[in-house]
């Protein structure tokens, strides 16, 4: 099931829209989001989500829980292959939580983490760019390592890299 979460008209015929797939099945209330495009120039999320999905849907009798696929949190920018929010000369990644009355892409990240509250866990997805290669990681918050390092090894990746930032949007508000 489709469901929008952003969508405004843009003065020049564009339309600004975001959107999420939610997966169901099962009786289990646990909910994983799975967010990527907040880097427009950054593609490789948008293959993992529509595999995901593909997957997903193929095997739903095996799904137990909601999964719930943003494969586009900047539209614009992944339309322009801008790794911001074009014309706002804005990093979306450090604007979260956002602000209910900021500027357009402050309230679309409000917008966006008030519909990720209550999620169990959100993954985001980023990868290298045009200019950056780097080696397959997860990063995860040193706040939460107790419990999120037993999921990051199911990632099966090499690298674990923490972060130290007081942002986690369940519990930690940045500081502005
Ligand atoms: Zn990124």
């Amino acid at each position: 099931m489709i469901k929008t979460i952003i969508s405004s008209e843009l003065p020049v015929g564009e339309h600004f829209l975001v959107r999420k797939n939610v997966l169901r099945n099962g009786k289990n209330n646990k909910r994983i989001c799975i967010v990527t495009g907040t880097h427009g120039d950054e593609l490789e999320g948008q293959m993992v989500c529509f595999e995901l999905c593909r997957r997903i849907q193929k095997n739903i009798d095996m799904l137990d829980g909601t999964v719930e696929i943003y494969p586009s949190l900047n539209p614009l920018g992944i339309d322009s292959l801008q790794r911001g929010f074009p014309n706002f000369d804005l990093d979306m990644n450090r604007i979260f939580p956002g602000v209910p009355q900021g500027t357009m892409v402050e309230q679309a990240a409000h917008k966006i983490v008030e519909d990720l509250k209550g999620a169990d866990m959100v993954i985001d997805i980023h990868s290298s760019n045009l200019y950056l290669r780097e080696c397959p990681q997860v990063r995860i918050n040193v706040l939460h390592e107790d419990w999120l390092v037993p999921y990051a090894q199911h990632l099966n990746l090499d690298f674990i890299g923490f972060i130290m930032r007081q942002l986690c949007w369940s519990q930690h508000w940045p500081t502005r």
